[in-house]
C-alpha cells in the first residue's frame, strides 16, 4: 500500500487537531503515537481505486510556528495548511509557514483550509488575499472542523495532489 505522511501546519488554535480527529474519527482506529509535541494518526482512503495510507502528523504546544523544524517536515508528501477564517493574521502566518517549509524542505504538494467556515458571519479574510492566492495556484477550501464541511474534500484534494506530483510511487 502507498503510504504518505501529511504535516499539519498552520498558526495555533487554527482547527489543525479538530480537522484531523474530523476526518479520521470512527473511521479508523485512534491511535497516537505520541512524541514530544507531534501527534500521528492515521487514515486509509481510496482515491480512484488507489487505497492510500495517511498518515497524519500534527504538531502540539505553545509554540507550534518556531516548532516547525526538518525533523516535523523530514518525509512529508504534503502538508495541509490551516487558517483561521475569523483571524486575518493566521492566513499570513500560513503563508510565511509556506515560505519556510519550501526553504527548508522544497516544494510540497500542499492545500489551504481556511478553516471555521461555521463562523463566517465573523469571517475576517478577504477576497483580495485570497484572490491573489489563488491566482498564484492555491488549492483553498473552505472547512469546518465542527460540522465537517469541506473536511473530507479537503483532505482529498491533498492526497489526489500527492499522487500526481508522485505518479503513485512509494514514499
Ligand atoms: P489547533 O491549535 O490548530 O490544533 O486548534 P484546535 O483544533 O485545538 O482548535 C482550536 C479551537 O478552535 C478549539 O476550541 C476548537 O474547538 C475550535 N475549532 C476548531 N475548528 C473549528 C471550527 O471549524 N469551527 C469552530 N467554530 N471552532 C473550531
Ligand atoms: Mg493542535
Amino acid at each position: 500500500m502507498i503510504r504518505k505522511k501529511i504535516c499539519m501546519l498552520g498558526a495555533y488554535s487554527v482547527g489543525k487537531t479538530s480537522l484531523v480527529q474530523r476526518f479520521v474519527n470512527n473511521r479508523f482506529p485512534r491511535r497516537y503515537q505520541s512524541t514530544i509535541g507531534v501527534m500521528i494518526d492515521k487514515k486509509i482512503v481510496n482515491l480512484a481505486e488507489t487505497e492510500v495510507y495517511l498518515m497524519l502528523w500534527d504538531i502540539y504546544g505553545q509554540d507550534e510556528f518556531r516548532n516547525v523544524q526538518t525533523s516535523y517536515l523530514a518525509g512529508a508528501a504534503g502538508y495541509l495548511l490551516v487558517a483561521d477564517g475569523t483571524r486575518e493574521d493566521t492566513l499570513d502566518t500560513a503563508v510565511s509557514l509556506r515560505e519556510r517549509v519550501e526553504a527548508e524542505v522544497g516544494r510540497l504538494p500542499f492545500v489551504l483550509a481556511l478553516n471555521k467556515w461555521d463562523l463566517r458571519e465573523q469571517w475576517k479574510i478577504r477576497r483580495k488575499a485570497l484572490e491573489r492566492l489563488l491566482k498564484d495556484g492555491w488549492s483553498v477550501v473552505r472547512t469546518s472542523a465542527r460540522t465537517g464541511d469541506g473536511v473530507e474534500d479537503m483532505f482529498l484534494r491533498l492526497t489526489s495532489r500527492i499522487l500526481e506530483s508522485s505518479s503513485g510511487k512509494e514514499s
